[in-house]
């Protein structure tokens, strides 16, 4: 669905933000996403300066027959986005820390490097994921896998309340009393049920931080994935490990010694003091000279650097699997269809260790829920050239292939990039998602990058 220019000129009036439509001259530049592969063309884009822009661009929506969607950072953008007024939320950074009550107040364009940043120092922390350029909103309405997950749990289990504008353009505050469905539906089932203004997040006790990569040569790869795999087998929740194989391409995000060749990597963060850290990780410093070591007492705003992620749009694809064990023959098969110093369309491996708080299952949590899992499996390529598409999506069906007797078969919603939701919730969460779906908003004008279906 496109605008016509007096819509344009219409919403334009009803806003104090900018509305940037198919006629202006920076629209190519507007209309995208962080992922570049992905032509996106919603139907407008509007750069809300308030809560009181959303309830404009929702009761403007609602009158013409629009879908309403918000895209703070495009990192989890899906072709469902096509054809919405879109609205971009990056000028409400509010962030309000109250550390007498435990809580954070953060806006809808606050980015976890901005919260991590406002919270250095204090002991306190949210709870991050690997990128600081994705929305504490958007992460958090999808569940949230951090790097202190294994010790409290999936980031939408830590949401006190939610400020919102409703399907009928009206501002709700939403919490476990006024409307338990849809709180429940909003802490891991998306961004389906509301605009979200601002989130109220509990922190946790984080004083004490070690963490940082060890990478070695690929030649040490069944080493390390080994001790990796007999350190998480008996882990405190206070540590998590994430294991790496990676075949660096010749970019210019990639630190020039490791770029364009095949490394194996751990990365690792402590809830703690550097000793005792230091002899849960002792394994790891008997695996042999490593290439970099860059484990270190870290403040909370580096947690987000740690797995060296692009901080620039990029075109690639990931397909992410849960596991049901990580040990001796899964990592065989893994390292049999990676092939390592072999030339691969596929640039990383990405191994999580989950467990812990993730895997704790309790009546009060929302729609993300537990993650039975132990271990997720991110892998893929980059889209250096369109061309490579074809060849990466074949290896990554090999890959799973392959790994088939090991995948769970479900997968999680913010590492889902447009899978059937019957992957992400089971039959029972799907059926009351829809439910307060159908209640919320019947006609469907709010819309999420993953629709409940
Ligand atoms: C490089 C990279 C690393 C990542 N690492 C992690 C990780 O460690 N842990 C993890 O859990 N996830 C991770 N993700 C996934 C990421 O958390 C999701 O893609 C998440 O949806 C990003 O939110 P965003 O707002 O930044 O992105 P957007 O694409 O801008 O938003 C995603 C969706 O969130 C919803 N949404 C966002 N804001 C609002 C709002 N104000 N109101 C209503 N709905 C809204 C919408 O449905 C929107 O389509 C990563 C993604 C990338 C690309």
């Amino acid at each position: 669905m496109t605008l016509s220019a007096e819509q344009v000129e219409e919403l334009r009036k009803l806003v104090d933000g900018r509305v940037i439509g198919p006629e202006d001259p920076d629209w190519d530049d507007e209309r995208g996403a962080w992922h570049l592969q992905l032509d996106q063309r919603p139907a407008v884009v509007v750069h809300v300066t308030g809560a009181d822009d959303i309830v404009a661009a929702m009761r403007f929506a609602r009158r013409h027959g629009f879908v309403v969607s918000a895209q703070p950072s495009g990192h989890g953008a899906t072709a469902a986005i096509n054809g919405t007024v879109l609205l971009r939320t990056g000028a409400l950074t509010s962030i309000e820390v109250d550390l007498a009550a435990g809580v954070v107040r953060v806006g809808a364009g606050v980015r976890w490097r901005d919260l991590n940043a406002a919270l250095v120092g204090t002991g306190m922390s949210s709870l991050p994921g690997s990128n600081g350029d994705t929305t504490v909103v958007g992460y958090a309405l999808g569940g949230g896998l951090s790097w202190f997950g294994r010790k409290y749990g999936q980031a939408a289990n830590t949401v006190r309340a939610f400020q919102l504008v409703n399907a009928y353009g009206d501002e709700q505050r939403v919490t476990r009393e006024s409307d338990p469905e849809l709180f429940w539906a909003l802490r891991g089932g998306g961004g389906e049920f509301g605009i979200v203004v601002s989130v109220e997040m509990e922190l946790v006790p984080a004083p004490q931080i070690y963490g940082g990569r060890m990478v070695w040569p690929v030649e040490q790869v069944r080493e390390v994935l080994r001790t990796f795999a007999e350190i998480t087998a008996s882990a405190p929740d206070e540590l998590t490990l994430w294991a790496w194989l990676m075949n660096l391409p010749d970019l210019p995000f990639i630190p020039e010694p490791l770029r364009g060749r095949w490394v194996t990597a751990i990365d690792a963060v402590y809830l703690g003091a550097e000793d005792e850290a230091e002899e849960l990780l002792a394994p790891l410093r008997a695996v042999g000279q490593p290439l970099d070591d860059g484990l270190a007492v870290v403040p909370l705003n580096a947690v987000t650097t740690i797995a060296q992620e692009p901080e620039e749009p990029t075109a690639g694809l990931l397909k992410a699997v849960l596991l049901k064990s990580f040990d001796e023959d899964v990592l065989e098969a893994l390292l049999d269809v990676a092939a390592p110093g072999q030339p691969s369309p596929l640039f990383l491996y990405e191994i999580r260790h989950l467990g812990g708080a993730f895997a704790r299952s309790d009546a009060s949590l929302g729609a993300a829920g537990s993650i039975d899992e132990p271990y997720l499996l991110l892998f893929g390529g980059i889209l250096a050239v369109p061309e490579l598409a074809g060849p990466i999506a074949v290896a990554i069906e090999g890959v799973q292939a392959k790994l088939a007797p090991w995948i769970s078969g479900r997968t999680l919603l913010n590492f889902s990039s447009g899978e059937p939701l019957a992957e992400v919730f089971t039959p029972e969460v799907r059926e009351r998602l829809r439910a307060v779906k159908r209640r919320v908003d019947p006609q469907a004008i709010i819309r999420g990058n993953h629709p409940i279906d």
